[in-house]
Parts: C-alpha cells; structure tokens; sequence
C-alpha cells in the first residue's frame, strides 16, 4: 500500500539509483588512478569521444586553416633559403597542398557530422594525421630537390610540424605518437641523404626535433590527460546535481508521508484538497468529505499495548485505500486516530454508501477490543459532508461539517455513519 501511495510522487526506481551510484564510484576510482594510460573503459570512452567530437571538429577546422596560412608563409622561406626550387615550391605548397587541404576542411565541415557518430570522431584524428604528414613529406620532397647549402639549416622546419599535429591540433596521444615517429623517421632520412650535409650539423639538428618530439609528446599527454579529467569531473558534477535531485524528491515525499499508515499525511491532505476544491468550482461538481475516527482507541492502547495499536491504524489505513479506489479519491492520515478523505464527484448517498462499507468492513476484521463497551471487537466512527465548491464557501467549512458529523455519530453510539445535515 505504500507504494501505491507514493506512485504520483514519480521516485527514481531503486535500480536506477543503483546505476548511478555504480557510475559515480567508476568515475573517482577513474580519476583516483591518475589516468595516464589515457584510456576508459570501452562504454565511457566511446562516450568522451562521442561528447568531444564537435568541439574537436571545429577545433581542427580553424587550426587547419591558421595552419594552412602558416604553412604557405613558408614560402617566403623557400625563397631565402632554397631560391633554387623556389617554383616547385610555389607549386606544391599552393597548387597541390592548399587545394587538397581545403577540400579536406570542406569535406570535414560538411559531411563529417552526417557519419556515425562512432566514426567521424576517429575522422578527424585521420585527416589531422594525414594533413601532417602530407605536410613532412612536401617539406622533405622540397629540401631533397634543392642544392642550397642552406637547405641543411631549414630541416629545423619539421619542428613547426611536430608541433602542429601535437601540440596545436592536439592529436589524440597515440596518434600523436605515430605521427611523431614518422616525421621524425622523414626528417631523419631526408638530413641524412642530403648531399654534403655537414657532419656537425646534421646531428644537431636531428637532435633538435627529436628534443621538439619528446617536449611536444609529454605536452600532448598532459593536455589529453587534463582534458579526459576534465570530462570526468563534468561526469560527477552532472551525478551529483542528479543525486541531489533524487535526495530532494525523496525528502519531499517523505515530508508528506505518514510513517506509520503510508498515507498522506494532514499538510499534503490540505494542499491536495485546495487543488480538488478549486477544480470542483469550475465544473460545479458536488464532492464529499469522509472522517473517520477509530472507537474507544485509548482503551484499545491500554488493554493490547501500542504496537498492536498501531498495526490497527494500518489496518484501518487499508480497508480505507481498499474501498476509496476511484483515481480521483485521496485519503490520509488526519492525525492519532483519525482518518479522513476527498470524494471529487460525490453526492450524499454515494459518499453516506462508501462510509457504511468502511465501516462493515473494519467491524469485520473481527480485531478483539474488550474494552469497547460499543462491540467486541474493534470499530469505527464516520461523518460525511458533501458539498459544491464556491467562492462563498471554503473547504474547511466543509471540514468543519463532516467534523460535527463524526462526533454526532460517536454522541449517537459510535460504530455508525452519520451524514451532515444540509449535505
Ligand atoms: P472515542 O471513541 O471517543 O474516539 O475515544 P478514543 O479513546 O478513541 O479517543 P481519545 O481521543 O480519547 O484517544 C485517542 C487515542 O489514540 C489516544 C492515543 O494514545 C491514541 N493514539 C494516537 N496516535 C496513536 C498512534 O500513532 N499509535 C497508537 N498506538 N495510538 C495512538
Ligand atoms: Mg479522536
Ligand atoms: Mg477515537
């Protein structure tokens, strides 16, 4: 019965909360590891990168192009520096990479989104890498056709690079990692076929863009792992705003509750009964009040003791529920003994009927009581006041009515139903 009580209050169900609480302790063991394997479970990571996509999509967009800028900036280098293949130069850097590069930030901007959402974030990680490598292989090809003995200087140029797929488009670590090998694997192999490298300066700057991959990789790390820490956090801010809610819910369901019965309590009976007074108004709609108050309970209490006082409110509380089951019908605990309930739709004989079937019926629980000098078993009292909503009328007056009522029936013998003159 309880439960039924409860429904309209719309609880979370116990197995979500059990969810939530599950998701909550993942997520601080998660961020109490450290994350530095940069990696989630599989259900959680395929969420990061499903949450994350668009912003990395727009992120990589704008690099791309800021890049792309960069990237043919260069030219003013290749003109200083490799004057000799300065046209090739112009041509692969506007005529074939520039191209190609727009259309691949087209393509991303346009169709990515319209993927799977499981693919297009591994999308763009790809063409970050491609565009990054297509970018070494241009600059290699181009310091291979130059004899510019300053060409040797300009392969500190793949540290601009490195740092674009690591550092500035920030490629997921792995990637980056792979990347980083590569570049440096075309850079490596470009200084040492350089004709007439001089010795003392290949491996310098070898060693420079191998300082720039290392430096680049551990800020790439850091970022992801901020990054992976920070999505955690949001995690268990939006969890903890739920858990809240739920605390909220719950402590208002309990604040209307009767603990012993399960019912409403009086507070809720009276907010209930302004909200049924104000729709019976509209339609003009008789409706009835119930009260029911338990018969020579005092001495029930000190013959049986309290505790099986009490399991006789809850029995009471149901044969009430039992014969109240219309939607509309609402009944609560009025407080010690006493019960009441709201009948929206009523008219006298159908509430006066309702009332003598709660009374047959708790007569017929056959409870022992005695020290009843009414029966021998326990009983119950009814007043019933019907009545139409109106602005002249408050329903505490009503109240009032059924109130007189009851006690004419206890003056009249109890174990009775007594209806309120003029209902
Ligand atoms: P009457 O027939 O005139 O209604 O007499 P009564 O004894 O039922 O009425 P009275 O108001 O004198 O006593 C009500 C009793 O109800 C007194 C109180 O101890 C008892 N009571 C109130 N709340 C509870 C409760 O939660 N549990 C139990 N066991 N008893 C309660
Ligand atoms: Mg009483
Ligand atoms: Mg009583």
């Amino acid at each position: 019965m309880p439960e039924a009580t409860l429904r309209p209050l719309h609880l979370p169900q116990p197995s979500t909360l059990a969810d939530e609480a599950a998701e909550m302790q993942r997520i601080n063991q998660l961020l109490d590891g450290g994350l530095l394997t940069l990696r989630f479970p599989p259900e959680l990571e395929s969420r990061f990168m499903r949450d994350s996509a668009e912003q990395r999509l727009r992120h990589f967009l704008i690099s791309g192009l800021l890049a792309l800028l960069v990237y043919n900036g260069f030219l003013l280098v290749d003109y200083l520096m490799a004057r000799d293949v300065f046209w090739l130069a112009v041509s692969i850097r506007l005529f074939f990479f520039t191209p190609l590069s727009l259309l691949g930030l087209w393509v991303g901007w346009r169709h990515a989104r319209r993927l799977p959402p499981s693919v297009w974030p591994l999308l763009t990680e790809v063409m970050v890498l491609g565009s990054g490598l297509i970018a070494a292989a241009s600059l290699a090809f181009i310091l291979s056709s130059s004899h510019s003995p300053m060409s040797h200087h300009y392969h500190v140029g793949f540290v601009v690079v490195i740092l674009y797929g690591n550092i500035v488009q920030r490629l997921r670590f792995g990637l980056a990692l792979l990347f980083s090998m590569v570049v440096l694997a075309i850079h490596v192999g470009g200084v040492l076929l350089l004709p007439n490298m001089p010795e003392r300066l290949g491996w310098p700057i070898i060693m420079m863009v191998v300082a720039t991959v290392v430096c680049s990789l551990y800020a790439n790390h850091a970022m992801e792992r901020d990054e992976r820490r920070r999505f955690l956090l949001t995690l268990r801010e939006r969890g903890l705003v739920r858990e809240l809610g739920h605390t909220h819910e719950r402590l208002q369901a309990l604040s209307r509750v009767d603990g012993l019965t399960g019912l409403y309590n009086r507070r809720h009976f009276q907010e209930h009964l302004q909200g049924v007074w104000a729709r019976a108004g509209f339609d003009g709609s008789q409706m009835a009040i119930l009260m029911l108050d338990v018969d020579h309970f005092k001495k029930f209490n000190d013959r049986y003791g309290h505790p099986a006082g009490d399991a006789c409110l809850r029995e009471v509380a149901e044969v009430l529920q039992h014969h109240l089951k219309r939607p509309a019908d609402f009944v609560a605990r009025y407080g010690g003994e006493e019960f009441i309930a709201v009948l929206p739709q009523s008219d006298p004989a159908y509430a006066a009927g309702v009332a003598e079937r709660v009374r047959q019926a708790v007569e017929a629980l056959q409870r022992r009581h005695e020290g009843s000098s009414t029966a021998r078993v326990l009983t119950v009292s009814l007043g019933v006041a019907c009545g139409r909503a109106s602005a002249t009328q408050a329903p505490d007056q009503l109240i009032a009515l059924a109130d007189r009522a009851l006690y004419q029936a206890k003056r009249d013998g109890r174990n009775r139903v007594a209806l309120a003159s003029g209902a």
